[in-house]
């Protein structure tokens, strides 16, 4: 079914009955030659781009409840490709681009918005440090523009520019970043993988690995024994938890994540804001509720709930670089199981067990991630080694000494 103008006109003249479910409900088969399981973002842009690039269609995603349940439906839905270590900037620039593709790509309006992000600086250090990101970031082909306080004045003039404490001196502007509406990625994903083939089955947990003789030879799930191929594990925040069913310990923390919406207020922020001096971060719904958030909540967590201490150090930050949003009242705040890496970078790789494969580590920038993690994990799984982009998101890179630390913070999560 395909979505267009002239398709909303007919159903709006003969009484929309012919509209038809994005996606079948299928029962299991016994046996596919992918299994992805976890139907977020990342795994069901794996499945479409494995049928689509790859012509691999007997492919299943498992999803232990429903697609958009997990931080898919759950992050602020930012994307950017503002990184600057090159095992990171090629990938993430190249998520950008097919971002830029993407609505034309699934037919679907996931309403992507290049409004721009503005990394704000507060002292002349951190502009050395920005002005060395963005140059790598036009080296490696993606855009950045340095500002200085006037400029950004222009841009933002309730910011409070004149703070004793955080004064804003600049900012690092990527101007084809901004936002795209989380769920609809994943709708839009599950939508055209289906129509490809792909069997996503939902409510189907996976509660082992069957591993016989170092091979993985399929899982058990909550909807019986289901073989395979190739098992890509693909589960965001439930990484540690799930690798663990395999004997296998991943280098990677489970926190909780808090997000905040404000009741609607009129248009007022330009694009995605990020405070340099703490973690903050803010960008207005196309609804007019200023979408915001900050740091991870500080202990390890499976639970989809934040706690009180992190919403106070979150609002300070708001208020620290535009004191107006003090009047403002929150409409609603939700939490995300996020999968904190020690060096603050992913993984996509093969394990040492056959046929079982790895994708996770995405920490809390994983959704601009989407497009280029689903394809380069169907390319691992479709051809059995990396795609040149994402070459060094590999498991044992911390043995190599090789770690992708953007930040040079060490293994700390909350400060990546
Ligand atoms: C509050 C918050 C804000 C964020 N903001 C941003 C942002 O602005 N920009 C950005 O780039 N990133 C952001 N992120 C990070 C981003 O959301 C994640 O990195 C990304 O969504 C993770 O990939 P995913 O979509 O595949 O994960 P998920 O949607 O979590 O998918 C994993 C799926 O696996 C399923 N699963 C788990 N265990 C099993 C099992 N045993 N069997 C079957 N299924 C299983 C889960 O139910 C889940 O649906 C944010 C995260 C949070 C929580």
């Amino acid at each position: 079914m395909r979505n267009s103008g002239f398709k909303i006109l007919t159903e709006a003249l003969t009484g929309n009955k012919g509209w038809k479910a994005n996606w079948r409900q299928p029962t299991p088969k016994s046996a596919y030659d992918v299994i992805i399981v976890g139907a977020g973002g990342h795994g069901l842009a794996t499945a479409y781009y494995l049928a689509k690039e790859f012509d691999i269609t007997n492919v299943a995603v498992l999803e232990k409840g429903w697609i958009g349940s997990g931080n898919v439906g759950r992050n602020t839905t930012i994307i950017r490709s503002n990184y600057m270590l090159p095992g990171n900037e090629p990938f993430y620039e190249w998520s950008m681009k097919l971002w830029e593709g993407l609505e034309q790509d699934l037919n679907y309006n996931v309403m992507v918005s290049q409004r721009g992000i503005l990394n704000l600086f507060h002292n002349d250090p951190q502009r050395d440090t920005f002005i060395r990101r963005g140059n790598a970031m036009r080296l490696a082909g993606a855009d950045a523009v340095l500002l200085d306080r006037e400029d950004v004045q222009k841009m933002c003039p309730f910011f409070d520019f004149n703070s004793s404490r955080f004064p804003i001196k600049g900012g690092l502007l990527q101007p084809r970043g901004g936002t795209v509406r989380h769920d609809a990625v994943a709708w839009g994903y599950a939508r055209k993988g289906d129509e490809l083939g792909v069997d996503i089955l939902q409510n189907c947990e996976v509660q082992s690995f069957m591993i016989e003789g170092g091979v993985c030879k399929g899982v058990e799930t909550t909807k019986g024994s289901i073989k395979a191929k190739k098992v890509a594990v693909c589960v965001a925040g439930s990484s540690g938890r799930v690798m663990a069913m395999a004997g296998i310990r991943v280098p990677i923390e489970s926190h909780v994540m808090q997000a905040f919406v404000s009741e609607a207020l009129k248009p007022v922020i330009p694009g995605v804001v990020t405070f340099g001096a703490g973690h903050f971060y803010v960008s207005q719904s196309d609804k007019g509720g200023l979408v915001f958030g900050g740091d991870i909540d500080g202990y390890n967590s499976y639970a989809q709930r934040g706690n009180l201490p992190v919403v106070e150090d979150v609002c300070e930050g708001g208020m620290a670089i535009m004191p107006m949003i003090g009047r403002a009242r929150i409409l609603r705040m939700w939490g995300g199981t996020v999968d904190m890496s020690m060096d603050g970078s992913p993984f996509i790789d093969k394990t040492h067990i056959e046929g079982l494969y790895f994708n996770g580590g995405w920490c809390y920038g994983g959704f601009k991630a989407t497009p280029a993690s689903g394809w380069c994990y169907a390319h691992l799984l479709a051809n059995e080694k990396p795609h040149e982009v994402a070459s060094e998101f590999r498991l044992d890179r911390f043995s190599r000494g090789h770690i992708i630390d953007e930040k040079g913070m060490g293994a700390q999560p909350n400060l990546h």
